[in-house]
């Protein structure tokens, strides 16, 4: 979402005549966009802020923007106080006080009223930062804005708000725009993107999204994420099932795998729920793959309520768990009422075991496609090689002096690791595979 959000303030920032430099010491504006999910992360955003500090000393007239969770949706006078040198306070996914703080105090921009013509001219659509204009192959368009669910660890509800479903409308001129600027893969985004529309009396859900963006001429992929085990309706994964362009990937969280923890997360949903929810989505999408989310050491898990974690992980063999360490945010219901009684050492000692149970899982999936032949569409170019992703979101590396930016191949996978595959292009798909996939087609 923050990817997202700084691509608006660059669009934002470019319509009023700035260009983007890499160098903080010769920039005019600096946006510092955070992120403060997890403590490490605030701290990360913080020290970063500081260390902006002297060049504000050294040139008064630069305009430093704080963005992002770290302002957050309910007042930041605190915040004033303790980094005074900050001009502009914005809360995520907002450009508009840094665009009126400019137009008011730039002498050198457009008249006032000229740019806010410019800026009304184009609502709905986004017009890409010009480095990435031509060339960003996938990005992401904002779907679902805040959250209300409020799961007991979590701190978004607190800095993003309550859920906002963005109007139909805009969601599909921002991405009519995106692939008129060579964008290929739109990923459609919500803190519960499976929720979307449920606030907007009449409008579509996310199936019905699904199925407008899949019109989209020019457009390739569609992915959306991230989903909530209880809004995952057999509708939307009927939509997936059926619509061309969406990819069969599932990003769905679990987060623990203990039916106690689960319900002092305040998650909605039990493990046998989440059980049988991998096997519908199995059912709907057999070629398909599933992302979860898991955290350790969440107060008071216990060495058994960790081993139905780990325990649930090894029987569903999902493709892809991001692992995190429990860390008390300020205000949450956890940090208020839960003590946070595991270590960090035991914290780190769950996790790794994790990491160590999830890499050989996907390393075993992804050892099955070696030989095969995947569809790969490429984004860049990292060093000597192209990265691209498959439909179901696996990373493939290309050795080639062909240039393959926003270009779908077939390659024939050579190599697998738990974390990436590399392959040799193909024309087509190798007679065999042919067959099997008229099969299953039948
Ligand atoms: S669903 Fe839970 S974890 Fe996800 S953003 Fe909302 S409160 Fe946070």
């Amino acid at each position: 979402m923050n990817v997202a959000d700084s691509q608006r303030v660059a669009s934002a920032l470019e319509r009023l005549g700035y260009l983007g430099t890499r160098r903080a010491d010769e920039a005019d504006v600096i946006v510092l966009n955070t992120c403060v999910v997890r403590q490490s992360a605030e701290d990360k955003a913080v020290g970063r802020l500081s260390s902006l500090r002297p060049l504000k000393l050294k040139n008064p007239n630069l305009v430093i923007n704080l963005m992002g969770c770290l302002v957050g949706v309910r007042g930041y006078e605190p915040l004033q106080k303790r980094f005074p040198y900050v001009d502009v306070f914005s809360p995520p996914s907002d450009p508009g006080p840094l665009v009126a703080h400019l137009t008011q105090n730039d002498s050198r921009l457009l008249e006032e009223s000229e740019t806010q013509q410019r800026f009304a001219l184009m609502d709905g659509e986004l017009v890409l930062p010009e480095k990435e204009r031509g060339r960003l192959v996938a990005t992401y368009v904002p779907a679902v804005l805040g959250c209300s669910h409020a799961c007991a660890f979590c701190i978004i509800p607190y800095r993003r708000g309550v859920e906002r479903s963005r109007p139909v409308g805009d969601i599909l001129a921002e991405a009519q725009s995106l692939v008129e600027q060579g964008v290929k893969e739109i990923t459609l985004l919500g803190q519960i993107v499976d929720r979307y529309g449920r606030d907007i009396p009449d409008g579509p859900n996310l199936a019905g999204l699904l199925r407008s963006v899949n019109d989209i001429e020019g457009l390739e992929r569609i992915r959306f994420l991230t989903s909530h085990p209880n809004w995952m309706t057999d509708e939307l994964l009927t939509a997936v099932a059926e619509l061309p362009k969406v990819m069969p990937h599932i990003e769905v969280p679990v987060q623990a795998g203990s039916d106690k923890v689960l319900a002092d997360m305040k998650r909605g949903y039990t493990a046998g729920d989440y059980r049988k929810l991998v096997a519908k989505i199995r059912d709907y999408l057999p070629a398909g793959s599933i992302a979860t989310d898991i955290i350790v050491g969440f107060p008071g898990e216990s060495s058994s309520e960790f081993q139905a974690t780990s325990d649930l992980l090894a029987e569903l063999k999902l493709d892809v768990a991001h692992l995190a360490r429990y860390s008390p945010r300020p205000g949450t219901v956890s940090e208020r009422r839960l003590d946070d009684d595991v270590t960090d050492g035991e914290k780190w000692h769950r996790f790794r075991l994790l990491e160590e149970l999830q890499e050989n899982i996907a390393g075993e999936i992804n050892s099955q496609l070696m030989g095969q032949t995947v569809e790969v569409l490429f984004e860049e170019r990292v060093r000597e090689r192209w990265r691209g992703r498959t439909p179901t979101n696996k990373l493939v590396f290309v050795e080639t002096n062909q240039d393959l930016r926003g270009v779908t191949k077939y390659v024939q996978i050579t190599w697998t690791g738990p974390w990436s595959m590399q392959g040799a292009l193909r024309d087509q798909l190798l007679s065999d595979q042919l067959i099997s996939l008229a099969a299953s087609q039948d």
